[in-house]
């Protein structure tokens, strides 16, 4: 795929509604709940949808609609047609509504194993009792597709997360997207770990792509949001806005603000992300009592060859495995001065997690460790600073 210019959705989101004189430089906050009307005649219209307005930011605020358009306009650039965004309170809000929003009982979801814990408790405690049912599968595996494509005409939906956490296999978006198309289901990719920037699924033919935007896409841990985009225009503007509204899982203007604070250093960071993940993935790998290094920027990890065909760098996720498993895995956690153990992931800090205890304690060990998730690994997510620290910080805490 060829590198699209980013264009000014990169650059600056500006108020789209501003009509007092000349525009503020900066995406105003706009605090309100509510939104005033000059006449009864002009309520009702813009109530019945005739005239373009606001009503109350749980429908909708010109800070979070300028957000939601410049993520929609990024994961659309280069694209014939429009395409469409709705934020969310957080990322979760963002997979709930595609579930919730598009699924009724008695439709099947189809998905891989290796997921984001959260997504996989909401399928099982949500989605399960709602009698929306998940059939798990691995979604490189195209003959086994097309056998549970053949005997479930129920399944609706397709949902994969390319690359995964923390293993970061990937699947190939644009054979998922004809496959989905050939068996009338949609598609949908957790694009967090990639971000825009590094992939576009659109792209592929694929019809819907969140994020978690309190990761990459933020970038400064600042604050909790997610995003749903999407080319299907009446799907997002009726169906999907009406469900967003029910379920009251709008994003707040501030925290969209600083959303959209993060993303204009967004290309940047990647950059130097995809940079220094490198240098770490290949410092891990000459270490004596390292045992394993997934990295998508190494040869020998299984879908180097994938991730060059579909996305702009391998990111800056890695996880890898002490050879002494779990035990020398607590040792390392406990001796890192620089690099901070924390939850989460995508920030301009150098942040370490360890999966089995922390974000994929909700999958049963067994299923887990048939995913490469073993009780030792440990993943890190790479940061921008600069890269002596990081590995004078990780090299000290391996062999000290
Ligand atoms: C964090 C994360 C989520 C959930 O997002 P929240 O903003 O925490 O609700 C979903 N998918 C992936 C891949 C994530 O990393």
């Amino acid at each position: 795929m060829s590198k699209q210019p980013l264009g000014p959705a990169s650059i600056s989101a500006r108020d789209p509604q501003w009509t007092a004189g000349n525009p503020p430089h900066q995406l105003p906050i706009y605090a309100a709940s509510s939104f005033t009307f000059e006449s009864i005649e002009q309520g009702i219209a813009i109530f019945e949808g005739n005239t373009p307005g606001n009503i109350y930011s749980r429908f909708g605020n010109p800070t979070i609609d300028a957000v939601a358009d410049k993520i929609a306009r990024l994961e659309g650039r280069g694209l014939p047609g429009d395409t469409y965004g709705l934020l969310t309170s957080s990322g979760m809000a963002a997979i709930s509504l595609i579930g919730l929003g598009l699924l009724n009982p008695g439709d099947v979801v189809l998905t891989q194993a290796d997921l984001y814990g959260g997504t996989v408790a909401l399928f099982r405690d949500v989605l399960q009792p709602l009698g929306i049912k998940m059939i798990i599968h691995d979604l490189r595996d195209e003959e086994g597709l097309t056998r549970i494509l053949e005997e479930n005409d129920q399944i609706k939906m397709i949902y994969t997360e390319t690359p995964s956490n923390p293993t970061l296999r990937c699947v190939d978006l644009e054979r998922l997207a004809a496959f989905a198309k050939a068996y009338d289901c949609f598609t949908v990719v957790d694009n967090t770990f990639a971000t825009p920037i590094l992939q576009q699924p659109l792209a592929y033919g694929i019809d819907f792509v969140l994020h978690s935007t309190t990761k990459y896409l933020n970038g400064h841990a600042t604050g909790t949001a997610g995003v749903l985009v999407s080319q299907h225009k009446d799907l997002m503007q009726q169906q999907l806005l009406t469900k967003l509204r029910l379920l009251g899982c709008t994003a707040s203007p501030w925290e969209a603000w600083l959303l959209h604070n993060g993303m204009k250093t967004l290309a940047l960071r990647m950059e130097r992300h995809c940079q220094n993940a490198q240098m770490v993935a290949e410092m891990l790998l000459a270490q004596e009592n390292v045992a394993t290094v997934h990295y998508l920027g190494l040869p020998d990890h299984p879908d180097h060859e994938l991730a060059k065909t579909q996305m702009q760098g391998p990111g800056g996720m890695i996880s890898f495995e002490l050879a002494g498993g779990l035990t020398a895995g607590k040792v390392f956690l406990n001796r890192l001065k620089f690099c901070t153990l924390t939850p989460t992931l995508g920030d301009v800090d150098t942040l370490i997690l360890h999966p089995a205890t922390m974000s994929h304690r909700a999958i049963a060990p067994e299923v887990r460790r048939a995913h490469g998730i073993s009780d030792g690994l440990i993943r890190i997510s790479v940061g921008i600073e600069d890269i002596a620290d990081i590995l004078y910080d990780l090299e000290q805490a391996i062999n000290s």
